[in-house]
């Protein structure tokens, strides 16, 4: 049985309740991040918190959590469920209210959660010895996918309509224009040169996709944040799709056409050669500074 942190207090799971006035279940008024911990340390946690505090006051939610709190509840729960290569998951609702209604209510406390669960081994994982196949579909998410909220069902539809058709994921596309995966960045290699769509309101800015951007800088490569037309991933040599649970996932069909040569492709080897090092660098206990771990 897992223990979970809920409200200030160590929980078994089975044992921990939130009410059903809750506005996180009631509207899904609530933000949450993922992040990974290799060797019981967080990667990429400073960025992560940050990301959780945009969340925060774009929904104009006021919670008063420093990084440093964050961080030790990570690490307790990592201990209290013995686990060191883990996904930390934290939650925040706006808290519970005594009646069902849309407004703020003004007098409320957050309601805050944070679980660990075990990262499985990503490298030897199917999807990355063989490559994903993925489906385009036109987004019928909302207009502020930048905000990593709770208001998950239209990504859940679209990665079901994927797993239905046979394929590992969905592509979202809205006019024409690449925008992500269901829980991932899309990346596309052309002719050397390495392609992102480019932030705005309609796309999560990626902790994985920033840090791939910095890696592949490192390694020389050129890399452009751009408007991404479905045709441009038709094209691409390679496609990759991007988060900080599943790294970085070659695609190498999309719409049941191949990718490239519908193989994985040699700088996606490479890209994901720099990740694991970086990764066994912190199994070492070697904190090189663009891994950023711990940082807080
Ligand atoms: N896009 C969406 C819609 C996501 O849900 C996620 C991760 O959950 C990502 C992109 C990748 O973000 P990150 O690299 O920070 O995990």
């Amino acid at each position: 049985m897992a223990i979970i942190y809920l409200n200030g207090q160590w929980l078994p799971d089975s044992e921990a309740k939130v009410s059903v006035f809750d506005r996180g279940f009631l509207f899904a008024d609530s933000v949450y991040e993922v992040i990974p911990a290799y060797a019981g340390n967080f990667f990429r946690f400073e960025e992560h918190i940050q990301r959780l505090n945009q969340s925060l006051e774009s929904v104009k939610m006021d919670l008063r959590f420093d990084g440093q709190e964050w961080l030790s509840i990570g690490k307790e729960l990592l201990a209290k469920n013995d686990l060191k290569q883990a996904s930390l998951y934290l939650q925040v609702s706006r808290g519970t209210s005594a009646i069902r209604s849309h407004e703020f209510p003004a007098e409320i406390m957050p309601t805050i959660f944070a679980m660990v669960s075990e990262l499985p081994p990503v490298v030897t994982s199917k999807q990355k010895t063989k490559g994903i196949q993925v489906i385009s579909c036109e987004d019928i998410r909302w207009d502020r996918c930048d905000i990593k909220t709770t208001g998950l069902l239209a990504n859940c539809l679209l990665l079901q309509k994927a797993l239905e058709s046979g394929a590992d994921d969905s592509i979202l596309v809205r006019d024409g224009k690449v925008l992500e995966s269901t829980s991932s960045n899309v990346f596309a290699v052309k002719s050397g040169q390495i392609l992102t769509p480019k932030l705005s309101d309609e796309l999560l800015a990626g902790v994985t996709r920033e840090f791939v951007m910095l890696l592949a800088r490192n390694l020389g490569y050129s890399v452009l944040e751009v408007d991404l037309y479905e045709a441009d991933l038709q094209e691409a040599d390679e496609i990759w799709l991007t988060s900080s649970n599943k790294e970085i996932r070659p695609v190498v069909g999309l719409n049941h056409a191949k990718i490239g040569n519908g193989e994985i492709g040699n700088v996606w080897r490479e890209m994901n050669q720099a990740y694991q090092k970086l990764k066994y660098n912190l199994y070492q206990g070697e904190f090189s500074e663009i891994a950023g771990i711990n940082t807080l």
